[in-house]
């Protein structure tokens, strides 16, 4: 019998998971850069088009692209993966498939911006609303439920305050309002965390973090089991058009390859950057998924098996961020995160400017804050230059 590639080590199904090789035994996954395929005959088309195996068109699946998702859904544990163009398309896909025009979201209010921006400006025009909840009170996600409930969205840890939510606590509540939870997994990747076992339905990624995690391309996906995939997304993907490029799946086939290596020395540098952090004086607070001081640190403990490559911490003034900002010298001012290269940003005066002030201040978010994600330089490197920049604040 041939060995079943889920019972495989986490970095076995990274490098070989999905592999498709042609009848030339291509050691690295080929690209195709293909956007039709040709047929053996008229009723092939029509066998095909039926629901057969092999590939029509692009906007449909491609072999480079089924290779990511294939390899993708194997690493987080799903039946099935749609690979979409961006992190964001991947989001509006989640949601859009779940909901129709009369119903009602519920989600955690800490949110990536443009997340927020779906939800509060885009989708209204379409009937659906949604009521923002603190993602860390259970009893908040079940008061704001109503009869046309649909879809519950959180992000685990979330940006830019690292807040923690119980998935399998919140999956409850959803499930018994008849709603799907859908789990921005970002900051946690599937080397941490894996919300469909806790209980969630529907995974969402923006490869271009640590997936891509070179900085070079867009891509993101949404996971969960095969039957869902079809029945709520897959006629969407098809006929919307939010494809991943398969020069895109490409690169991010490539970047799974490294994934579980890169997060886990970005999370072990990350720590002890943090710690550095920590210690200084001039921090106010520190927010660290991987530290004990974590303000849900028994949540992490229960579901995330690392605290990630990201950290955000309080300086006191936005006068005070900006002077250690500026003082860095290897990390670059950047809002990206999940990169090899580190970066550090000012969450009010960038990723978090469009919110309004009173939300920011609902999720803590005040002037003084700077979000950092750890790269792969040389961890006494790092704590040497963020020691300096604090010094500098
Ligand atoms: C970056 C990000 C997105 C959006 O992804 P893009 O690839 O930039 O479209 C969504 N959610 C989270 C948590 C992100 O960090």
């Amino acid at each position: 019998m041939a060995e079943d590639p889920r019972d495989w080590e986490i970095e076995t199904r990274a490098v070989r998971g999905g592999l498709m090789r042609t009848e030339h035994g291509e050691i690295s996954e080929a690209l195709f850069l293909n956007q039709s395929f040709a047929y053996e005959s008229a009723q092939a088309a029509d066998e095909r088009f039926a629901g057969g195996p092999g590939f029509i068109y692009q906007r449909f699946g491609n072999p480079t692209t089924q290779m990511f998702e294939d390899r993708l859904a194997l690493l987080e544990g799903a039946e099935a993966c749609k690979a979409t163009a961006s992190g964001m398309a991947a989001v509006q896909l989640s949601l859009m498939g779940l909901v129709r025009a009369g119903d009602h979201i519920v989600a955690g209010r800490a949110l990536f911006g443009s997340c927020r921006w779906i939800l509060s400006e885009w989708m209204p025009r379409f009937g659906v609303e949604t009521t923002y909840v603190d993602a860390t009170d259970i009893e908040a996600w079940k008061n704001a439920v109503r009869p046309n409930t649909r879809c519950f969205l959180v992000e685990s840890p979330a940006n830019p305050l690292l807040e923690v939510t119980a998935i399998g606590a919140v999956a409850e509540v959803a499930h018994a309002a008849g709603a799907k939870l859908v789990v921005d997994n970002v900051f946690a990747t599937p080397i941490f965390q894996r919300p469909l076992a806790l209980g969630a339905d529907v995974v969402v990624y923006s490869a271009t973090k640590h997936i891509d995690g070179q900085g070079r391309v867009l891509g993101g996906a949404i996971l969960g089991d095969a039957q869902l995939l079809t029945d709520a997304y897959k006629d969407m993907h098809r006929h919307t058009g939010p494809a991943l490029s398969p020069f895109n799946a490409w690169v991010l086939l490539k970047g799974l390859e490294t994934l579980e290596l890169r997060v886990r020395r970005q999370t072990e540098t990350c720590g002890k950057v943090a710690d550095a952090i920590a210690a200084h004086s001039k921090t106010k607070k520190i927010v660290y998924p991987g530290r004990p001081d974590h303000p849900q640190a028994a949540i992490v403990a229960n579901q995330m098996t690392g605290g990630g490559s990201v950290v955000a911490f309080d300086l006191g003034s936005r006068e005070a961020a900006w002077r250690f900002l500026d003082a860095l010298e290897i990390f670059d001012i950047s809002n990206n995160l999940g990169d090899a290269k580190s970066m550090a940003t000012h969450p009010c005066t960038t990723t978090h400017r469009s919110m309004p002030e009173a939300e920011r201040l609902e999720i803590g978010l005040t002037e003084g804050w700077v979000r950092m994600s750890v790269g792969l330089e040389g961890a006494g490197d790092l704590v040497r230059d963020v020691s300096r920049a604090l010094d500098a604040a």
